[in-house]
């Protein structure tokens, strides 16, 4: 009850004191303002008002023309003896206070502020106080230093970034589709983040699909990494471990257990690939450095591919013999239709009757009249029962049909790969054939792009001893391999050339 009672009479002092004062306040006699006090609180400023008598108030915020903010406070009937006029405050929002005969019967308290706060007045016996709230400090979290980003790149075809940071700031990951002539683009925000001076700010990835990193404080908040994309989208993971920020992408484990990486990603129909190991059985093929059989080679050499495609491609591999037995050229070509292969890929290895030359070299379908690749090809279909007329018949009837274009693109890029990764691997000299044209029977009678790949000379000194190592016959299988990753990134970009495959 006493509480019910406490504010109605509150009311009825609010309502009297606000709209009645004029009427009264010239009966009443002026108080004087005997002091003002000033008190500056972590939460704010308090002023105390302290007078002579009874007195009215009213109080409003005021803003100037200058965009000056005052909080005012009018009092009456009230005179201003001998006080500071004007008290300077040290409070980041408060400027200072005025105090000064407004009119004959009114006091008036401007407080300057540099913005708008809130403010709360109570009045009690002869005293007025007022407070003026501090404006409620945002809860901000250190900024986290971005110490480094590193990159590496994980066998077969992954990619991992670590982004070393000081602390552990939020993140969030998306993808930017790609507009006119931008990319896509991974996005990764960090905050709140900065970066220290002199951060590293860009670096090129080697990778096949992802061909910049960018680093950037992107507001004051906020650093942002941008990987820019080859391709619409890739598989990723990206979590924190400790302060180690780590993204992986083209894993196993961030395309979810399929280890059918790359034709998933790009959605192309490179899933069956035919590998020919040239010759076997009773047609040895050429015969090389003490006494090694190209047969044996071809055959080991594509069971090593056959295990890499399979592992890093996805792939699924089938070869036209597994083990040393003679399947003639026609066979050869049959299975692959049969099987209705993506690709077909012929291995074999090269000789010439002087033992000196040596190099790689990768032929695709054609017709020519370079006198040493026709002599290659004529031994490679050395084993086919036809006369040399009969040959050139079928030649003309095949090569119509022949997907000449995806095998020369095959061709190249296997070429290109092979040396490449040869060479990286300190195999000193390789020596690049280049990429060639020859009627191979092996080839015609596909109908998926093929290539045949004279992979060195077996009866060259250097080449032969290579041959006889495993370790060679597997960089060889690594190259190839490289090869038709980066044919299926060239078919991918190519509207033209992705028909030509899988139908
Ligand atoms: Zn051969």
């Amino acid at each position: 009850m006493q509480r019910f009672l406490g504010t109605v009479s509150l009311f009825f002092f609010f309502f009297y004191g606000i709209c009645i004062p004029n009427v009264y306040s010239r009966t009443l006699p002026k108080v004087a303002i005997k002091k003002i006090r000033v008190y500056s609180l972590p939460t704010g400023i308090k002023i105390k008002l302290n007078t002579t008598g009874k007195f009215f108030y009213k109080s409003f915020i005021l803003s100037s023309r200058k965009s000056e903010k005052y909080i005012v406070v009018d009092i009456w009937p009230a005179y201003l003896p001998q006080v500071r006029k004007t008290i300077s405050v040290r409070h980041p929002q408060v400027k200072k206070i005025k105090i000064s005969q407004f009119n004959r019967k009114t006091v008036r308290v401007a407080i300057q502020l540099t913005k708008k706060l809130a403010y709360n007045t109570k009045k009690w016996k002869n005293n007025l106080t007022l407070f003026i709230h501090s404006p409620k400090p945002l809860k901000r979290k250190k900024k986290t230093c971005i110490l480094g980003v590193k990159v590496s790149y994980p066998p077969p075809q992954g990619l991992k970034i670590i982004i070393n940071t000081q602390g552990k700031p939020h993140f969030k990951d998306f993808i930017l589709p790609g507009f006119k002539k931008l990319s896509p683009r991974l996005v990764i925000d960090l905050w709140p983040a900065y970066l220290p001076k002199g951060f590293m700010k860009k670096a090129n990835i080697k990778h096949p699909f992802v061909s910049q990193l960018r680093v950037a404080q992107f507001n004051k908040q906020t650093v942002r990494i941008v990987l820019s994309l080859k391709i619409s989208r890739i598989p990723y993971k990206i979590n924190f471990q400790g302060n180690r920020l780590i993204l992986n992408a083209f894993s196993a484990t961030a395309s979810e257990g399929s280890s059918a990486i790359l034709p998933s990603i790009l959605g192309l129909k490179i899933k069956k690939v035919v590998i020919d190991p040239g010759h076997g059985g009773r047609d040895p093929g050429a015969i090389g450095y003490k006494g090694l059989k190209e047969k044996d080679i071809t055959l080991k050499l594509a069971y090593l591919l056959k295990k890499r495609l399979e592992t890093d491609l996805g792939c699924k591999v089938i070869l036209t013999r597994y083990r040393d037995k003679f399947v003639s050229l026609e066979r050869r070509a049959a299975i692959a239709n049969r099987h209705k292969a993506d690709l077909f890929i012929s291995l074999h290895c090269n000789a010439c009757p002087s033992h000196r030359l040596h190099g790689i070299e990768t032929y695709f379908v054609g017709l020519t009249d370079d006198q040493y690749a026709l002599a290659v090809a004529a031994r490679e279909n050395a084993s086919l029962n036809k006369g040399r007329g009969e040959l050139n018949d079928v030649l003309l009837d095949l090569l119509a049909k022949a997907k000449i274009k995806e095998s020369a693109y095959l061709a190249a890029e296997i070429q290109k790969s092979l040396i490449q990764y040869l060479r990286g691997k300190r195999y000193n000299p390789v020596r690049d054939l280049g990429v060639k044209q020859a009627p191979f029977y092996v080839l015609i009678g596909t109908d998926m792009p093929a290539v045949l790949i004279e992979t060195g000379f077996i009866d060259h000194l250097r080449e032969g001893r290579r041959f006889c190592r495993e370790r060679y016959l597997q960089r060889l299988a690594e190259g190839i391999v490289r090869g038709i990753e980066n044919y299926i990134k060239v078919v991918k970009y190519s509207p033209t050339m992705e028909r030509g495959i899988g139908g």
